[in-house]
């Protein structure tokens, strides 16, 4: 598995990631707030084949370029308490000026435990409410993808409408309980990388919420 990082400091410095099998070249792409043109040309020059875009949550600089690879027959995974959220544009009304800019829709709805298959890789959905009531952190062979919910020294905003800090919470220690988390690689939908192990001992989601 190899998994490839593009970071957008226009938009709030999201990371996207592009997520395949070296063997059989099936690829999925994790968020997409940015990076339809980027990461298609990559996945294109590379002979990648990317059949689906797994969604950490529904806020607009996760979903913005969603549309966008869905008109490429590329299918949108979301979980189903974040399905609204990502419809109505990802944002609460009026966030920007008006009617929501970016509506997408979704061809799957993810639910905790679900797996997911690209080529020989297997992508457990791990569901971590706090950030939005549908976020979720992907889980495969020592990588965890944690959208907004875990960072490097910090963990998601839990202010926004549908969050809650006693989720985030529990969603912290659920991954924190994670077996062989010192082996797990962490990639988050902003800033950098962090190690799960290093995260458990350390995070400040362990004492201040
Ligand atoms: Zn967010």
């Amino acid at each position: 598995m190899k998994i490839l990082t593009f970071n957008f400091p226009a938009l709030m410095g999201v990371n996207c990631y592009l997520v395949y099998d070296e063997e059989t070249k099936e690829g999925v792409v994790v968020d997409a707030g940015r990076g339809f043109k980027e990461i298609s040309a990559k996945a294109e020059e590379s002979g990648i084949k990317i059949n689906k875009v797994l969604l950490t949550h529904g806020h607009f600089d996760h979903v913005m370029d969603a549309g966008k690879w869905r008109a490429a027959g590329v299918k949108i995974y979301i979980h189903s308490l974040d399905l609204a959220l990502m419809e109505s544009g990802g944002a609460p009304d009026g966030f920007f000026g008006g009617a929501p800019r970016f509506k997408s829709c979704a061809d799957g709805i993810l639910a905790d435990g679900d797996e997911i298959n690209v080529g020989n890789v297997k992508i457990k959905v791990i569901h971590t409410p706090g950030h939005t009531p549908g976020s979720v952190c992907y889980l495969t062979d020592g990588a965890l993808f944690s959208g907004d919910t875990l960072f490097c020294g910090s963990f998601g905003r839990v202010d926004f409408p549908g969050g809650s800090a006693s989720e985030m919470r529990d969603s912290l220690k659920k991954l924190f309980a994670l077996p062989d988390k010192e082996s797990v690689a962490v990639y988050p939908g902003h800033e950098e990388q962090t190690n799960l192990g290093y995260e458990a001992l350390h995070n400040p989601g362990n004492y201040c919420l």
